[in-house]
Order: structure tokens, then C-alpha cells, then sequence
């Protein structure tokens, strides 16, 4: 069985994760979205939120899970058995940083392959930065996220100003 993982804060997820996650997921048995907890990061949402998100946009691939790990992406991959990483590239600035995490992986674990999928050009300037920060402010993410994501960024805010 062809096993492919997609790791990622997802922070939250937006239709630039999704369009890769689709394409991807249209080429092998199982792929396994793999959100990390990683320690050193502030994350705006909770991971069982973020699993949550997940879960809720991809109901409509059956050869999709969603999954959270922590610790090393290699130790994670063999444990499920899979030699192959998904990631996506949106500009060429993504491309050093991308190009280095593949190679050191490809260091501690030589059978383990990166494969990227270019974005597809509309959502070239999609972030889930960009996402948290717009959102910040109030403004409009219903082109940027599904509606689900958008209705759990909303009652997030709410209830953050009700607390403040
Ligand atoms: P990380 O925190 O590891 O950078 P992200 O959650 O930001 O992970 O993204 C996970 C993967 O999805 C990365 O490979 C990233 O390049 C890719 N990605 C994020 N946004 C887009 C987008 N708009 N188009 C294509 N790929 C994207």
C-alpha cells in the first residue's frame, strides 16, 4: 500500500493546504495529514482544533487521515510505515527552506522521499499567517478557508472579546 504523509502546523487549514492535500491524496492508497506539536511554536489554535478543522474539510476523501505527532518527522514516518513526505511550494522563498528540510531528512533517513507539488497559482499568496492575521483584525477569510474554518476563526474572536 502506497503511503504518503502531509505534515504541517495547519494553523489553521486553508484551501492552499486542501488543494494539496486533493491532488496528492488523488495518487496514493492512504496519505496522512500529520499535524505537528511543536513546542517552540505559539499556535493561535489549539491542536484539537486544528484536528478538528481537518477532519472537517477532508470528510469528503476516504483515503485521508488526519493524525497528530511530535517529536522527529523520520521516527514518526517509520512508525506508519511510509517513505514519502508531501509538501507544497508557493514562491520561491519557500523553496531554500523547503529544500534544506528535505535534504536533512533525506540525511537521517536516506529512503525517505519529499515530493512537492507546486500550488495552484491562485492560491500562491495563501498563508495561514496571512489567515490569523487578517482574521486579527476582523477581516473577510471567506475565500481564503472553507466555511467551517471560517465559522471557528469567527467564534474564536467572539469569545476572546467577550473574555477581554
Ligand atoms: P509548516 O508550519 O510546516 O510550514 P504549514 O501548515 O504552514 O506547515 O504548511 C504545510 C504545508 O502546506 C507546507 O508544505 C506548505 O508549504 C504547504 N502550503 C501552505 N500553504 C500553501 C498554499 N497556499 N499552497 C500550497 N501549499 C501550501
Amino acid at each position: 500500500m502506497k503511503i504518503a504523509i502531509c505534515p504541517g502546523s495547519f494553523d489553521p487549514v486553508t484551501y492552499g493546504h486542501l488543494n494539496i492535500i486533493e491532488r496528492s491524496a488523488a495518487l496514493v492508497d492512504k496519505l496522512i495529514v500529520a499535524v505537528f506539536r511543536n513546542p517552540n511554536k505559539h499556535s493561535m489554535f489549539t491542536m484539537e482544533e486544528r484536528l478538528d478543522m481537518l477532519k472537517e474539510t477532508t470528510k469528503h476523501l476516504p483515503n485521508v487521515e488526519v493524525d497528530a505527532f511530535d517529536g522527529l518527522l523520520n521516527e514518526y514516518a517509520e512508525a506508519k510505515n511510509c517513505h514519502l513526505l508531501v509538501r507544497g511550494l508557493r514562491a520561491f522563498s519557500d523553496f531554500e527552506y523547503e529544500f534544506q528540510r528535505a535534504l536533512l531528512l533525506k540525511k537521517v533517513n536516506p529512503k525517505l522521499e519529499t515530493a512537492f507539488f507546486m500550488t495552484d497559482g491562485q492560491y500562491s499568496f495563501l498563508s495561514s499567517t496571512g489567515v490569523r492575521e487578517l482574521a486579527c483584525f476582523g477581516g473577510n477569510v471567506s475565500e481564503l478557508v472553507p466555511p467551517y474554518v471560517q465559522h471557528v476563526i469567527e467564534a474564536k474572536f467572539k469569545s476572546d472579546k467577550s473574555e477581554a
